[in-house]
Formats: C-alpha cells, structure tokens, sequence
C-alpha cells in the first residue's frame, strides 16, 4: 500500500510582490515544483499541480474534490502570512511534504512553525518524492526527514497506533547530488498558461551552476548553498522539451546557458533543422558573445530574441574587484558581434561600488548606449555576508554594508542617493537610446516574422496599455518619480 493521489501546492499569494516580474508582465512557472510533478507522475494514479498565483478555485474546493492522500507545498521563497495561513489549513488526515529551497536552508525554522507537517524533503526533491511513494514509506530515502507519526506513512493499518502529530524526528542522509536529466517537463500537468507581456510564456531550466567566480553572486550556488558545478542537459533532450511547448516566448532560466558553446550550437542547430519556432529570452555572458559573431547570428536564426548581460561596469579596476572574468574590450567585442542582428539586450549594471564617484555611475548611460543595448538596469551593489568581497568592501574606507538586502554604501552615498542616481542614468539613457529604437528593431527580428510581426506589434502595444490604463502602476510610478526626483531637484537648484 502506498500513496495514490498527489497535489502539489505552488503556495505564494498573487499578491506576492517578488512573484510579478517587470512589474507584472511575466509570470515565472514553478518550475521545480513541476520537475517533482513530472517525476511523480508515473509514480502515482493521480497528480495535480496548483499555482495560488493563478487559481480560481478556493483550494478547500479544489482538495474536496481531487481527494488527495499525499500534498507536497513548495517553499522557496520563505514564509509569510498567507503561505503560514495556507499550510495550517490543509487536511490534518493527509500526509504532508514540504520541501524547497527555502524549507532545504531553514530547515529547523519550518520544522518548529510545522508541527502538522510528516516529511521535510531536503535538497532536490524530485528523486526523494519518487522513491518515497514507490517505497510507500519515507524510512532510509536519502533526502527526507519525518517523523514518526501516522501521516508519514501511506493510508492502511500500518498507521494505526502511530501519534497524529508531534513523533520523534528522524534524519536520513542528505541527497547531495541533482540529475539534470530530470528536468525536463511534463506541460500536461499544467492548469494554467503563464503570461508573457500579453503572449503565452514559458520557461526552461537547461543546466545548473555556473564555473564563474563572479564576487558578487550567489546564483551559482545548489539549493544547499554550495557552489554547484555546472551541469547541464543533452542538446536533443533539450530541444525535444522545447518542441513540446506552444508558448511564444520561452525562458531559459540557467545561470549560465552559454558556458559550452559547442552545445548553445548544437541546439541552435536542431531548432533550425526541427523549425521549432518560439521566442528565446536567456542571460548570457559578454565572454560567450565575444567569442564567435558566427555563433551569435545562428542564435538570431533559432530564434533568440533578448540577451539579459551582465556588463557590471565599464571600469577595468572595478570589473577586476567584482572578478566579472572579462575585460572592456571583450565587452565590446561582444556588442560588435550583436550590432549586425536583431537580438534585444537588456545590460545590467552595478553602481555604488567603492570609489566610484557620481560622475562615474552617471557615465554607465553613456557606455550603454554606445554598446547600443536596448535596456539597461543599473542596479545598487550588494556584499552577501561572510564573502571575500564583503571583506574588500568593508576594508575601504567610509564603506559599510546596510539593510535586508546588504547594499553597499557610504559616507558619501546612502541608499537613497543611489536610488537617485539610478533614475537620472535611465533619463540619460533613454534620452540618447529611446524606446521606440528597440521596437522597430524587435519588429525586424526574423523569428518574428516567422511568427507574425502584427501579433508581437500588438502583445507590446496591449502590455503598454495595461500598464499605462492601471491606477495602481499610475500611482506607484508617479510616487516613485517624486521621491527619485525631487530632491536631486532641490540638489541641482
Ligand atoms: S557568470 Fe553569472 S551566474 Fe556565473 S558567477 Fe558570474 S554572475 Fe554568477
């Protein structure tokens, strides 16, 4: 006897401000909670899969009538009210799992807030879950500590006698590894078409890690924290999951996409020859673009449509501090390779870093635009505690480390001053870069015109208005521009 009927719960609120990405105009797929669907799936007789971002249905309703006997809950992105609310209120006669990055590195914070939960999946979940429900009991699965009550076992006799809640916590060993294999999708699992200005979206998760040692950056680490080497799909696998997607634009999530270029061709090489037409959206690195205008051209012709860079900085002594890998001439190089195609680029920039005067911050817009990217993001720099470059931050002089999101700042720039300045490098930019350059230019892209030019023309122009028609964006935007502008105003006068 083992668990029959699985649901899975993606348990943030619609509300959620970090859910909405550029303000509300793309909704990101759970995805790894879908990559345990897809594994579960020939595991059990029934499996279903809830976003509360987008369901209708009251999730009382939905439990009534799915009558599952196992519910996982995915938490990722910590716990607030609504999500502590959500849990509390599932079923108590159900097993329950919860795992997640989150619920992986704050283990004993959920395990204290949850006495009602059975089973804490720790780490990649998707290998622990199939084997838990093939076993039908959660004893010796590497990733799973439960305790020993009646709702970590499957319904049946072996259940009886066992406490309902609060049993002694057993541990089994961590499951350190993760199988990039499994990430492929099982889209039949979904109930919900995820946005993308007004097209359908959708995303991908090609490779894992990152080799780079970037100084900054915690996004090449594994859901434990470490460093993760990277790891990545078979270019056929991954282009066998994109064929199976009827989304216009696809996102590829990794972190580096583009570390193995031999592979980036070989997939450019069978969407050209399967004509598997979409949309792609990916972050790349200046190295990988510098190496071959060849390469860049063919991804045009796949159907790369928009490159999120990291250029950092245009300072050779800063790119060396943040250890970014690559020089300004490699920067460049990479732009020069783009100039001859349609590809969008949005260059993200990081400002505020020891020694850098405003003049210097403000000059990002200048370099951008000679770049010719189509949008920048100048963004405040941060030091995550205990790294080498908290160490260098905090050994310059008047530089400290503040708040939640560890900013850097100074006795000459505080917060607000950068957020300041930032505003002033997008007036810059868009003074000598304007929005309707990237336009005309996302209009000429060929995969485009594969798909039909008027049905982008109007998902832009759709997304603007609903934006521009949305009293809360309106208000948001006008509150915002008073406080970046009006004192740099009164600074100026
Ligand atoms: S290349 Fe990107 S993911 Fe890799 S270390 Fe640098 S910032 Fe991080």
């Amino acid at each position: 006897m083992t668990w029959k009927r699985a649901l899975l719960i993606y348990p943030y609120s619609p509300a959620k401000k970090s859910e909405q990405l550029y303000g509300g105009l793309a909704i990101i797929n759970p995805i790894g909670l879908e990559v345990v669907a897809a594994r579960l799936k020939p595991a059990v007789e029934a499996l279903m899969l809830v976003d509360m971002r987008l369901e209708n249905e009251p999730l009382e309703a939905v439990i009534r009538r799915f009558r599952p006997d196992l519910i996982g809950v995915s938490l990722n992105w910590g716990r607030d009210a609504y999500v502590d609310a959500l849990i509390h209120g599932l079923p108590k006669d159900v097993t329950l799992v919860i795992g997640g990055l989150y619920a992986t590195r704050e283990a004993e914070d959920v395990l204290g807030e949850f006495p009602e939960m059975d089973i804490l999946a720790l780490g990649y979940g998707e290998d622990s879950l199939r084997e838990l429900v093939e076993r039908g009991s959660p004893e010796g699965v590497a990733g799973l500590w439960f305790r020993r009550q009646s709702g970590a076992y499957p319904p049946g006799p072996a259940r009886d006698g066992l406490p309902t809640m609060g049993g002694p916590l057993a541990r089994n060993p961590l499951r350190q590894t993760v199988d990039v294999s499994h990430f492929h999708l099982d889209r039949s699992v979904r109930r919900y078409d995820y946005p993308w200005l007004t097209l359908k979206g959708d995303n991908i998760i090609t490779s894992v890690g990152c080799p780079m040692v970037c100084a900054f950056c915690k996004w090449r680490e594994n859901i434990f924290g470490e460093v993760q080497p990277w790891a990545a799909r078979e270019p056929e696998d991954v282009v066998a999951e994109l064929a199976e997607t009827d989304a216009a634009v696809v996102h590829i999530v990794d972190a580096n996409f583009a570390h193995d270029l031999k592979r980036v061709e070989r997939i450019c090489d069978l969407i050209i020859e399967r004509d598997v037409r979409h949309l792609y959206a990916c972050e790349i690195r200046v190295n990988a673009l510098a190496k071959d205008a060849r390469l860049v051209r063919k991804m045009e012709q796949a159907g790369f449509f928009m490159f999120m860079v990291g250029v950092e900085s245009y300072q050779p002594r800063l790119l060396k501090a943040m250890r970014k890998g690559f020089t300004v001439r490699m920067c460049r190089q990479a732009f020069r390779n783009l100039a001859h195609t349609s590809i969008l680029t949005l260059g993200n920039f990081l400002i505020g870093n020891p020694g850098e005067t405003e003049a210097e911050m403000l000059g990002v817009a200048d370099f951008a635009a000679g770049l010719g990217l189509d949008f920048i993001s100048p963004n405040k720099i941060y030091a995550y505690e205990n790294t080498d470059f908290e160490q260098w931050v905090l050994a310059q002089p008047g530089y400290r480390v503040e708040g939640r999101r560890r900013y850097v700042v100074s006795d000459r720039f505080g917060v607000e001053d950068l957020r300041r300045i930032q505003a002033r490098i997008m007036l810059r930019f868009l003074r000598k870069h304007p929005p309707w350059i990237p336009y005309r230019k996302a209009l000429a892209h060929p995969m485009v015109l594969k798909l039909g030019r008027e049905r982008l023309r109007r998902a832009m122009l759709h997304s603007l208005w609903n934006h521009v028609a949305d009293p809360n964006f309106r208000r948001r935007a006008l509150r915002k521009l008073a406080k970046r502008f009006g004192r740099t105003g009164k600074a100026a006068s």
